[in-house]
């Protein structure tokens, strides 16, 4: 059984996130869309609000699941005996960061790989930030997000 996480802060969820969630979910048995718990982090969505969107994006996708967690992601993924974490690369900017984090994982948790799929070009730009920034002044969204997740984007900067 092959099941792997793809943690993030998905605030919000973007298309760029939908497209990796679709092509890693083929790669495997069983794939958990893991929302990360951040305090330090000010988000614009609660926990509540980004797992039931990611929900309502990915219904259709049958071995997807959605879950919060607090932690380590190593320790989450150990929990859920998960071998593989998904990461998505963007960009050599996203390279660093990413591969040490990747190799601080595999150390502390052995079992545990991390694998990267790199983005679809047409996604290459998009990151939840770029969605925030667009939306707060009142810029088209809808490229970048599902439909129904823009309309609440935009209620929240109301
Ligand atoms: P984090 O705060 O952990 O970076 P994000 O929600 O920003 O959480 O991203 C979660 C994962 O999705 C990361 O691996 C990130 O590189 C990847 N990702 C974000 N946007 C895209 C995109 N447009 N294309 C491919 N991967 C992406």
């Amino acid at each position: 059984m092959k099941r792997a996480i793809y943690p993030g802060s998905f605030d919000p969820l973007t298309l760029g996130h939908i497209d990796i969630i679709e092509r890693s979910s083929r790669l495997v048995d069983e794939l958990i869309v893991a929302v990360l718990i951040n305090s330090a982090k000010n988000s614009l969505f609660s926990i509540n609000e980004r797992v039931s969107m990611i929900k309502e994006a990915i219904c259709d996708i049958p071995n997807v699941s959605v879950e919060s967690f607090d932690g380590l992601t190593v320790d989450f993924a150990r929990e859920r005996e998960a071998n593989m974490i998904v990461r998505g690369l963007r960009a050599v900017t996203d390279f660093e960061y990413e591969l040490q984090i990747a190799q601080t994982n595999h150390i502390m948790n052995t079992d545990v790989d991390t694998i990267f799929l790199t983005t679809s070009l047409k996604y290459s730009y998009l990151s939840s930030t770029i969605v925030k920034e667009v939306a707060s002044y009142g810029g088209d969204i809808s490229k970048f997000v599902p439909a129904f997740i823009a309309e609440r984007v935009y209620d929240k900067y109301k």
